[in-house]
């Protein structure tokens, strides 16, 4: 359970006075709906009210202080016209300015011969030095409570900036002191404060610089968060392996059919990491490893040949991707592999119901499935393995954390291998792995050529299409892929319609087919199924086909508005071409003018088509974000952590996590106690349960 002292963090942002429900939803919307992400919610701007100069020397445009006696009232002659307040000091006057503003109110805060103090930005209209509803009005005996220098936050449609500031300062005010989690000599050496006065500092910047990534409060901050991530991972790495106890070591039948069987010699790659997740298994620890391996470098197989090693003891393997096609992909592709071995591969997905199902369920149960492939559909609950010995997870950044774990608990002790194809630099994939064992696949099968990339402007469309034309008339295939219009699926989906009806005309429509993501699933399976038989040639897409489709004779990938893409989509796209043994080549279509970041990331995919170089350029170019794909990707949302600014802090975070645990690994020390809240702070909640269960 959630530490007492700090429920108050975790109350509504409706909790704080003034924050009825309709503010309440905007902030929710904003930064989100507890007082704690109200903390998390730093500001990117100030405004400095230092300036105090006198009425006549107030600039244009510029936010003042001003000191100035009320002269005279001028009431609104009408609706649109402002209720105007003159005052002065001794260099000249200046009108305060109202719109719809209630005269008795105004009279109370500027009454005619008062001396005030009022703070807000100048304007010069003519003659007339105007202040546009002062942000601040006082009395001069409590000018010293002006804040001279105010944080700026991000807004949302809705929300102004008054109600927001007030917000920010009244959930902060409420955390709590907490006791130090972090090492004191580690603190000292940084000079950072304790987390409540870092956490005030950060939300009071004195100057520009305070508000940078760098200011050593946001830094106390983000490594906060840093170690609070890194040591929820240690946690859940060290609960997994503690769990098993099981050691996989087949007789090596089934995988020496299979590799006898093969079309292809393995790659010294795969044989390299093979041997690296057999020794795992064949320990009586837990396997948690991540399993790293460009577009096309042959991670299936050596996915199906350490599941047959589960299955060689009598055990089940389940093997999980993001989507239907993938499954049913997979399903093919494994039984494909298997038909001479005498397996039981089975698949289940959404889309699997009823009686079938049930069916299905019973078998798994009794053992008579030895691998089941699925999608998330894998995770529901009465889902049970009679044996479960190994999970394998293909392209995973497409999935959660807590679903990864949740899997893992199907088998007592099963095994995981993670697989992912978008290759995470070093400094992401810790933050998100911790210290999960990583092997990185090497190489790609013999006989790959690398995917001939050209970027042409979409004015030479027509020369595109007269191109694939040809290739398709020579029994070439071609992929499709339309403009990914950010957050609007309606309009991906019409783009590529439209792109359908063209290209249906010029090459007749039984050529062409069409897949998206609002398609039914049986139509969508029908229309990769036309492509992958050869019945159509041209496969137009939107993003769907974006994740591990292989089809071998598909050759051709052209990609329309290629500067909407993000560079490890693009190479993920790229990587579904030139699978089979002819030359592949990628059209990359941009609409001008280029921007300049697209242009960069156009050039670096003609440059080199090496995974991981590319997914270090992207997080260059655009910041992690973007490279981790979407909202939908599996990562742990940094709320304060920067992954460029902050990268020499993620290292030092994964090491003070790991020695934490080595000295505490129950966290029972007052230290221990300490980093426990820190972990219910960030909502790392599941790692705190583990100690208790473990
Ligand atoms: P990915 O790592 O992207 O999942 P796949 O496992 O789909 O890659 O493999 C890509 C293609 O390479 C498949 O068509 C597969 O049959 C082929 N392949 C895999 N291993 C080898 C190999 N050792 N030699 C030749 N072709 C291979
Ligand atoms: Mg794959």
């Amino acid at each position: 359970m959630r530490p007492e002292i700090l429920f108050t963090l975790f109350k509504p942002v409706t909790a704080l006075k003034g924050v009825g429900p309709r503010l309440g939803k905007l902030i929710e919307k904003l930064a989100g709906g507890k007082l704690i992400d109200l903390c998390w919610h730093l500001p990117t701007g100030l405004i400095d009210r230092r300036f105090r100069p006198h009425v006549a020397d107030a600039p244009d445009g510029v936010v003042v202080t001003l000191a100035v006696t009320v002269d005279e009232h001028h009431p609104s002659p009408n609706r649109r016209l402002p209720y105007k307040v003159i005052c002065s000091d001794d260099s000249g006057s200046v009108s305060l300015v109202f719109f719809n503003a209630r005269e008795d109110y105004l009279h109370t805060i500027l009454p005619l011969g008062a001396a005030r103090v009022v703070s807000g930005r100048v304007g010069h209209y003519g003659q007339e030095i105007q202040m546009a509803h002062p942000d601040h009005i006082v009395e001069p005996d409590k000018a010293d409570e002006l804040p001279l220098v105010e944080a700026t936050y991000p807004l949302t449609t809705g929300l102004t900036a008054k109600p927001l500031h007030r917000a920010v300062q009244g959930a902060i005010d409420l955390a709590p002191e907490l006791a130090e989690w972090q090492d004191a000599a580690w603190l000292a050496k940084q000079h950072w404060l304790p987390w409540r006065d870092a956490l005030h500092g950060a939300h009071a910047p004195d100057s520009m610089a305070a508000l940078e990534e760098d200011d050593p409060n946001r830094r106390r901050l983000a490594y906060d968060e840093l170690l609070a991530n890194q040591l929820a991972l240690a946690m859940i790495r060290a609960a997994a392996r503690k769990r098993s106890g099981r050691a996989i070591t087949g007789d090596g039948r089934l995988r020496e059919e299979l590799t006898a069987s093969l079309p292809y010699q393995l790659t010294s790659g795969q044989r390299q990491v093979l041997h690296d997740i057999q020794g795992d298994m064949a320990l009586p620890q837990r396997m948690l490893r991540l399993l790293q391996g460009d577009v096309g470098s042959g991670k299936t197989v050596v996915a199906l040949l350490a599941m047959l090693a589960a299955v060689e003891t009598g055990a089940q393997a389940a093997f999980m991707v993001p989507t239907e096609i993938l499954a049913r992909q997979h399903l093919q592709t494994l039984t494909g592999l298997c038909t001479a071995l005498s397996l039981r591969i089975q698949i289940l997905t959404g889309r699997t119901k009823g009686r079938p199902r049930q069916a299905l369920l019973e078998d798994l149960a009794s053992g008579q499935i030895d691998i089941l492939i699925g999608t998330h559909a894998l995770f529901t609950e009465d889902v049970i393995f009679n044996d479960l010995a190994l999970t394998v997870i293909d392209e995973q950044h497409r999935f959660g954390v807590h679903q990864r774990l949740n899997l893992g608990d199907k088998g007592a002790a099963a095994d995981i291998l993670v697989m992912t194809a978008t290759p995470i630099p070093r400094t992401l994939s810790l933050t998100v792995y911790g210290d999960m064992d990583i092997s990185l696949l090497h190489g790609k099968p013999a006989g790959r050529k690398s995917v001939d990339t050209r970027s042409m402007p979409l004015s030479r469309l027509d020369d595109v299409v007269a191109g694939v034309g040809r290739a398709i008339n020579n029994g070439a295939r071609a992929f499709w892929v339309c403009p990914l219009v950010e957050e609007n699926e309606q309009l991906d989906l019409a783009a590529a319609e439209e792109r359908h009806g063209t290209l249906s005309r010029i090459f007749g429509p039984e050529q062409v087919g069409l897949v998206h993501g609002r398609m039914k699933a049986k139509e969508k399976d029908a229309a990769m199924e036309a492509f992958v038989e050869g019945r159509t040639k041209v496969l137009v897409a939107t993003t769907v086909i974006e994740v591990g489709v292989d089809v071998p004779e598909a050759t051709i990938m052209a990609v329309e508005h290629a500067e909407r893409f993000g560079l490890a989509q693009l190479h993920q796209l790229r990587g579904r071409v030139g699978r089979g043994s002819e030359q592949g080549h990628c059209l990359l279509l941009y609409a001008e003018p280029l921007g300049e970041t697209a242009h960069a990331r156009i050039a670096i995919m003609r440059e080199t088509d090496d995974g991981f170089k590319i997914a270090e350029e992207d997080l260059r170019l655009r910041g992690t974000g973007e490279l981790l794909g979407t909202r939908q990707s599996g990562f742990p949302e940094f709320r304060l952590a920067d992954a460029m600014a902050h990268q020499d802090l993620m290292e030092v975070a994964r090491d003070d996590a790991r020695l934490i645990l080595d000295r505490d690994p129950h966290l029972e020390t007052e230290r221990g106690q300490a980093l426990r809240a820190l972990l219910y702070l960030f909502e790392r909640d599941a790692a705190v349960k583990l100690l208790r269960s473990g």
